[in-house]
């Protein structure tokens, strides 16, 4: 394994229209675990595991940036999208990584 093969790793997400959109993946500087960022719709990153989980609780909902938005059974977009969980809830070192993004938060602002 090579740094670059880890560089290069991406999260793919099939779109309805078909294709696939790819996301970088990067590793949580707290555990390790594959993540990748998406917008909030209130303009901040979340983290999500890179893989998707069906009981998740978010959907990517939008592609440039990729938007993440709370999954909801009463749209019709987000049945069937693949979900995806926050790593906040997957951290064992969610505390930390937080507070970390509530900084970066509070400094860009
Ligand atoms: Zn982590």
């Amino acid at each position: 394994m090579t740094t670059d093969a880890r560089a290069n790793r991406m999260v793919e997400i099939a779109l309805e229209s078909g294709g696939a959109l790819r996301i970088p993946v990067t590793h949580c500087r707290a555990c390790g675990a594959e993540i990748f960022f998406a917008r909030t719709l209130a303009g901040g990153l979340m983290p999500l595991s890179s893989r998707p989980a069906p009981d998740g609780g978010f959907v990517v909902t939008m592609l440039q940036p990729p938007t993440v938005a709370g999954y909801n059974d009463a749209i019709p977009s987000h049945r069937g999208a693949p979900r995806f969980s926050s790593h906040f809830a997957d951290c064992p070192a969610a505390g930390e990584f937080r507070k970390r993004i509530a900084l970066r938060k509070t400094a860009a602002a």
